[in-house]
């Protein structure tokens, strides 16, 4: 057991309930599900096969998958790994194939990224950048634990929130290092080896990375080791190099092979052709829910289906029993037209949920009027939330009975403070 499994917050029967399997895996008592998925054999040649063909394997084998998965949960021990190709190398060839004629998020672009002869709406082409990875010691505390979240910053988005607290990678796609997926691989492995609890994939946006993330989480899944060459490279991205970590090889594996929760922190605008892919390999989600079912996902981060979108990715999670966690960010000026009716959505579809209701959101981007990108049509926003505004909406939550003041409060909770708005 490490440090991670004696927080006092998984005390709360509620936090241990949500997110039972990601502390399993995070504690090596349990294979992450890309090890898993690499155990479910098929004899599809799959270069030569169709998408379609793939597609119709990926749905036969999806189910054995999670009658593997429940046993294993139970306390089955992890069959040996597929000699041949297997369900997590299916996983990544889907994700090429999407890429050559992207729907990898709901703006359908349809564009090849591996020609890259026209890009879609989040700019990229095959290659994913890496901005930074490090220890991140500010995810919430049954995520970052006492040895941080492996966390690992890709560049670009496929929303254009005004306010967005990530602006200079999400609005900047050459940002940081391109940095391919045995690089991508060697970074989690570095990481997790290092102590981290989880490895954490966030942007920008990630589902835009898909096919990328995909083949590295693929790598890990057949016992991938990086060379020194891979090391030096997935060095150069990483924030806290200067600082010494020691290597706990024991730390990362699971009967003696890697192992380490994945963990999928995203904006949730994705396709439903990208979760059936993700479901096979995500062990916790960490989906935002930042808009209302108004225009405000128009107004302020000029995407259109948000609301529909996004509500039917946080049910299909819930439905297929998956571990996750909620952030929603307290807005200026949007508490009745986007903080209620994101939390009485979630009373009402998911009230077991974990939910952080966040107060951290300054104005930044083209919301900061300090800055030459600000816009005045941004100006109902260009400021901190109230105390009001926060109390307000943490008061709403309490009223809905949301599972919310263990993940908000937790650092008033570490510091003894009591959690009183
Ligand atoms: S990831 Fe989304 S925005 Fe980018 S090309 Fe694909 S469909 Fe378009």
């Amino acid at each position: 057991m490490s440090d991670l499994d004696s927080l006092r917050i998984w005390d709360d029967p509620r936090v241990r309930s949500a997110l039972s399997w990601y502390l399993d895996v995070a504690e090596n008592r349990r294979p992450a599900k890309f090890r898993i998925a690499a155990t479910i054999a098929t004899r599809l040649d799959l270069s030569k096969s169709s998408e379609d063909a793939l597609w119709a394997e990926l749905d036969r084998l999806t189910p054995i998958f999670l009658g593997r998965w429940r046993v294993i949960r139970a306390g089955a021990s992890l069959p040996p790994a597929a000699e041949g190709p297997s369900l997590l190398e299916i996983a990544r060839e889907l994700a090429y194939r999407m890429l050559s004629h992207c729907n990898f998020c709901p703006w359908d672009c349809r564009v090849d990224r591996v020609t890259g002869a026209k890009l879609g709406a989040c700019k990229l082409a095959s290659g994913s950048r890496v901005s930074s990875h490090f220890h991140h010691t500010g995810e919430e505390l049954f995520y970052r634990g006492t040895q941080g979240s492996g966390t690992i910053f890709f560049t670009s988005c496929n929303m254009r929130c005004a306010f967005c607290q990530n602006g200079d990678i999400s609005t900047d796609k050459d940002n940081g290092e391109e940095t391919d997926p045995r690089t991508l691989a060697a970074i989690a492995w570095m990481l997790r080896r290092e102590g981290c609890h989880n490895i954490n994939w966030v942007g920008g946006e990630v589902v835009i990375h898909l096919h990328a993330i995909v083949d590295a989480i693929a790598l890990l899944g057949r016992d991938f080791t990086p060379t020194q060459a891979e090391l030096k490279r997935a060095r150069r991205t990483k924030a806290d190099r200067f600082f010494f970590f020691d290597e706990l090889p024991d730390a990362a594996t699971y009967e003696g092979r890697f192992n380490a929760p994945i963990l999928w922190n995203s904006n949730f605008f994705i396709t439903s052709e990208s979760m059936k892919i993700l479901r096979l390999l995500i062990d916790v989600w960490l989906p935002d829910f930042k808009f209302g079912p108004g225009r405000c996902a128009m107004t302020l981060a000029k995407t259109p289906w948000y609301w529909d979108t996004v509500t039917r990715n946080i049910a299909l999670i819930a439905q297929w029993g998956e571990d996750f966690s909620i952030r929603h960010l307290v807005m200026p000026n949007h508490v009745q037209c986007c903080t209620y009716p994101v939390l009485e959505w979630i009373g009402e579809h998911v009230p077991s949920a974990l939910v952080n209701v966040m107060a951290q959101f300054r104005p930044d981007n083209f919301c900061d009027p300090a800055s030459a990108k600000y816009r005045d049509k941004y100006a109902e926003i260009a400021r901190h939330p109230t105390r009001m505004e926060l109390s307000d909406s943490w008061q709403r939550a309490r009223e809905l009975g949301l599972n919310f003041e263990a993940t908000t409060f937790e650092r008033r909770h570490l510091f003894g403070m009591t959690a009183t708005v």
